[in-house]
């Protein structure tokens, strides 16, 4: 990031939080610096929590010495590796007030050898309880000084280094609570809210993360106008009642073969005679096909030819029958003029 954007980025940061100050809770450096022993891997939350009810009764070296290890204890149970963090308290009280007249000292050397006390608490105590300009790296500075591009870096040593050289020095002893409070509150571990960050167009970091509102109204299908449903609906029912009319009619080509079939009937009975004794006799009217559902008409057509068929037959057979006796006649004639000739 180049020096303009950095100071761009520390204007804005002092612009919407004048007098950034820790989240822990204190009323003196030795608070301070026993609050910042139980919060290594804590949060100050959970720290300010068992602390409300400690300081009361340990607010100096000699008052927490006096409540032992195990008094300690019962009192910061609640905070992650809390034996540990107790035995540290308890001793780092000892040497206080063995070695530095029962007060925090102001050096980092004298800090750093206090038991459970490294170079980010030691940090932390002398830029807050004392004004230094220093900036302790934590999990989430580490985080946004690379996001940024800041003060990338691949360890924390790094990241600290870069930034007390690229950190101008107006900005210097906010700058740690400025960047702890952006990491904690906004470019957040696992979803950065880049959307509503205020140093969004200095960053580096890519992707940015959309509005979650917008994104959401994005992916719901926009609501259709009310005259637009009203026309859809007008067409569902009409499809509807189209479909009920055509399954209440016959279909056009059932009734195509309705009208085929009365065709055909009516082709075939014209020359088809019922035979009866008189000879040839017309054949009884077919009852009406055209009324007649589909399988009806069909069914008609189909008896319809097969009594043609038979009538035709029939027909043929009174015609042998009707021409028999003419022949045995002409047959007797024959005898008879024969018989004469004799
Ligand atoms: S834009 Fe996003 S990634 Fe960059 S600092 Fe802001 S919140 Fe973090």
């Amino acid at each position: 990031m180049k020096p303009a954007a950095v100071a761009e980025l520390f204007t804005r940061f002092r612009a919407a939080n004048p007098k950034p100050t820790t989240e822990l809770e204190y009323s003196s450096p030795f608070e301070l610096l026993i609050a910042v022993l139980l919060s290594a891997q804590a949060t100050d939350v959970g720290v300010n929590k068992a602390t409300r009810k400690l300081f009361p009764v340990a607010r100096t070296p000699q008052a927490m010495l006096a409540l032992g290890v195990e008094g300690l204890t019962e009192y910061v149970k609640t905070i992650g590796l809390y034996r540990n963090k107790a035995k540290n308290a308890i001793e780092t009280c000892r040497i206080l007030i063995e070695q530095h007249g029962g007060k925090v000292p102001r050096s980092r050397e004298a800090l750093e050898a206090l038991p459970g006390v490294g170079r980010k608490t030691a940090n932390v105590v002398l830029n807050t309880a004392f004004g230094e300009p220093t900036i302790a790296v934590d999990t989430h500075i580490f985080r946004v000084s690379n996001r940024l591009g800041l003060a990338p870096g691949k360890n924390v040593d790094v990241v600290e280094q870069k930034l007390l050289k690229v950190v101008p020095a107006e900005f210097k002893l906010d700058a740690h609570h400025w960047l702890i409070l952006h990491g904690r509150y906004v470019c957040k571990a696992l979803k950065p809210e880049c959307w509503r960050c205020e140093v969004r167009d200095l960053c580096t970091h890519k992707p940015k993360t959309p509005d979650p509102e917008l994104a959401t109204a994005a992916a719901k299908p926009a609501r259709k106008p009310v005259a637009q449903k009203i026309a859809e609906a007008g067409r569902r029912t009409s499809r509807t009642a189209n479909a009920r009319t055509m399954k209440a009619r016959p279909s056009t080509g059932a009734a195509l073969q309705a009208k085929m079939a009365e065709d055909a009937l009516q082709t075939s009975e014209t020359p088809a005679r019922k035979p009866t004794k008189k000879g040839l006799q017309k054949a009884p009217a077919p009852p009406s096909v055209a009324k007649q559902p589909a399988g009806a008409a069909k069914t008609a057509k189909r008896r319809s030819s097969t009594g043609a068929a038979s009538q035709t037959k029939m027909a043929g057979n009174a015609r042998q029958t009707s021409e028999k006796p003419a022949k045995s006649s002409s047959t007797a004639a024959s005898k008879t003029a024969k018989a004469r000739a004799k």
